[in-house]
Parts: structure tokens; sequence; C-alpha cells
């Protein structure tokens, strides 16, 4: 089982920000802003280049409730997916990282 199925088990401890029954949005352990959580689908997904677009609106929707309760909304946040080796993912369960907080800086490959 992979890691963040292992998180979706409970089998690995995670920050909970936000749930419902096809997603789960969790604090990263090694945030590289002052907010950073990580969004995924509870159902594994490998990467974004294999989620069904309508999983994908569904995302779209639960990501708005996530930047309203983290309070980012107005002034603003980055969102990232990183896809297959070459994109620099590292877990391979489809995640989007959601950054904030203040300006989170230029971006770099
Ligand atoms: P990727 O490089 O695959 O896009 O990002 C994986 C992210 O998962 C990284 O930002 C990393 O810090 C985070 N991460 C890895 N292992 C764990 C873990 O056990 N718990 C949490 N909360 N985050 C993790
Ligand atoms: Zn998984």
């Amino acid at each position: 089982m992979c890691l963040f199925c292992k998180i979706i088990d409970g089998e690995i401890p995670n920050n909970t920000v936000l749930e419902n029954d096809e997603f789960l949005c969790f604090h990263d352990i090694n945030p590289a802003a002052k907010i950073h959580v990580l969004i995924i689908p509870k159902k594994h997904y490998d990467s974004f280049d294999v989620i069904p677009a309508q999983l994908m609106a569904n995302m779209t929707e639960f990501i708005h409730k996530v930047a309203d309760k983290l309070g980012v909304r107005e002034d603003g946040y980055r969102l990232i997916t990183n896809i297959k080796d070459h994109g620099g993912q590292e877990v391979h369960h489809l995640h989007m990282h959601l950054l904030a907080g203040e300006y989170v800086g230029r971006l770099v490959g």
C-alpha cells in the first residue's frame, strides 16, 4: 500500500485540515511555506495524469473549501501537482500541494 493510502487508512497519523467522503487535506510534514497542505483523493490514482475529469471537478470544489478554511482565499495561494519522475513526484498517489501564508516565492523547476 502506498504512503498516502496508509495515511487515508489511519495507519500513518496526519494533521488533518479537512476531509469528506472523497478527499483528505492534511499538513505537509516538511512545509515549504508558512501554509503547506496536501489534498489527496481517498481513491488511489498514481498522478494527475490519470485523474478522471469528474474527480478533478469535485477536487476543485474541495480545494475551494480548504482555502476558505485556511483563510487564504482572498490573499491567494499556489497549487502544484508534480507528475511522475520528471515532474518531481516522490509520492505516487495523486496530490495537490497548496502553499500560502505569504508570498511563496518564484517557482523554479
Ligand atoms: P511530491 O514530491 O511527491 O509532489 O510531494 C510529496 C510531499 O509529501 C512532500 O512535500 C513531502 O514533504 C510530503 N510527505 C512525505 N511523507 C509524508 C508523510 O508521511 N506525512 C506528511 N504529512 N507528508 C509527507
Ligand atoms: Zn495510494
